[in-house]
């Protein structure tokens, strides 16, 4: 065990799900040295034991997952021969009732750790990747299957609601976020909502979604024009399309999260497009749609071999709009390896 401690309270869903298969979205799982062991309560009774079959042992209880988790602490506690050295508790994912409820239970000695489990979570082994690429394929074709629906005259949330229906009959479990199609001047809000507006002639539309597969996340960007592109749309679209080019082409495990954020930026900021780009080029992708580890100027973390990423380098200018264009990629020492197929060309929609 790192750092020192005799064990790790698990709390965050994702990472719970990681180590032990459980989809539910209440419990607690105990990392010990020999075991690990999953609490939940009544409502998984059937469905936890199925999903995490002998990857830990399940313990369901009928009043408060704590209660019980303070006893399986109890019992390791006896185990350890060397006296315990503390239990480590992921303090992002832990609310100020819980820490009150276990201060309560009179469990002591507990130590706040950040990122063991999404550590571990930022390498991926190849039934992993599969899923991601999974996911990613589904995306493109639910796209394909929608892209009639941006026409002239139809409502952001249309062509939102045609987007997802696609996706939810080709199979994709949730949709990761809120699927965002942004047309005209709303195309400049990088973290837009699908709206009410009504998409002009010759307007960008700017469609940003996910999909899911085996609990994995694709996140994918494209941007069509409800018309004919004009020069700037164009000109535009040729400049964040060659960042992220540059971007994959240069990217590699081993680089730290501010050199990959670099390879693209430096393409827009030599143009004289540097304020325009003002979000980080990509992040981890896996159970949760941002997870480590982050292509940032604001990351020294190296980036790990086999670790999933999106590349989405973008330029926005208010009142005008903005173009970005996403696609997700696996980095080993060697480069990247596209899961998404990098179609990011201007498609034009007559109608
Ligand atoms: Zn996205
Ligand atoms: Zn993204």
């Amino acid at each position: 065990m790192r750092e020192g401690l005799a064990g790790l309270i698990v709390a965050h869903p994702a990472n719970i799900r990681y180590l032990t298969g459980f989809t539910g979205s209440s419990g607690a799982a105990l990392v010990f040295l020999e075991e690990t062991v999953l609490v939940t309560d009544t409502r998984y009774e059937a469905q936890a034991p199925r999903e995490v079959g002998d990857l830990a042992r399940v313990e369901v209880v009928r009043a408060d997952v704590w209660e019980r988790v303070k006893q399986e602490l109890q019992i390791a506690d006896c185990r350890l021969k060397n006296g315990v050295e503390g239990w480590g508790i992921e303090g992002e994912s832990i609310t100020v009732s819980t820490a009150r409820r276990l201060r309560d239970l009179g469990i002591a000695d507990l130590k706040p750790v950040t990122g063991l489990v999404e550590d571990l979570r930022a390498v991926k082994d190849q039934q992993e990747i599969d899923a991601i690429r999974a996911a990613a394929t589904l995306a493109q074709e639910a796209l394909a299957a929608a892209l009639p629906a941006v026409r002239v005259g139809a409502r952001e949330l249309d062509v939102a609601a045609a987007l997802e229906r696609e996706l939810r009959i080709r199979g994709s479990e949730w949709h990761p976020f809120p699927t965002i199609v942004a047309s005209g001047p709303r195309s400049a809000l990088p973290h837009a909502r699908s709206s009410d507006r009504v998409i002009e002639r010759d307007e960008l539309v700017l469609l940003d979604f996910g999909a899911q597969v085996h609990g994995y996340c694709a996140d994918l960007t494209r941007v069509v024009v409800a018309g004919r592109a004009g020069a700037r749309q164009r000109a535009m679209h040729a400049l964040v399309e060659e960042a992220q080019q540059a971007a994959i082409s240069g990217l590699r495990a081993g680089l730290t999260g501010r050199d990959g954020d670099a390879l693209a930026r430096r393409v827009i900021e030599v143009r004289g497009f540097g304020t325009a780009f003002g979000h980080s080029l990509g992040h981890g992708l896996g159970l949760e749609v941002h997870e480590a580890p982050r292509l940032s100027h604001a990351s020294d973390a190296v980036l790990p071999e086999d670790c999933v990423v999106t590349v989405e380098p973008g330029v926005y200018f208010p009142g005008w709009g903005g173009i970005r264009l996403e696609d997700d990629v696996r980095l080993t020492t060697e480069g990247a390896e596209l899961l998404s197929d990098g179609k990011t060309e201007l498609v034009e929609i007559e109608g």
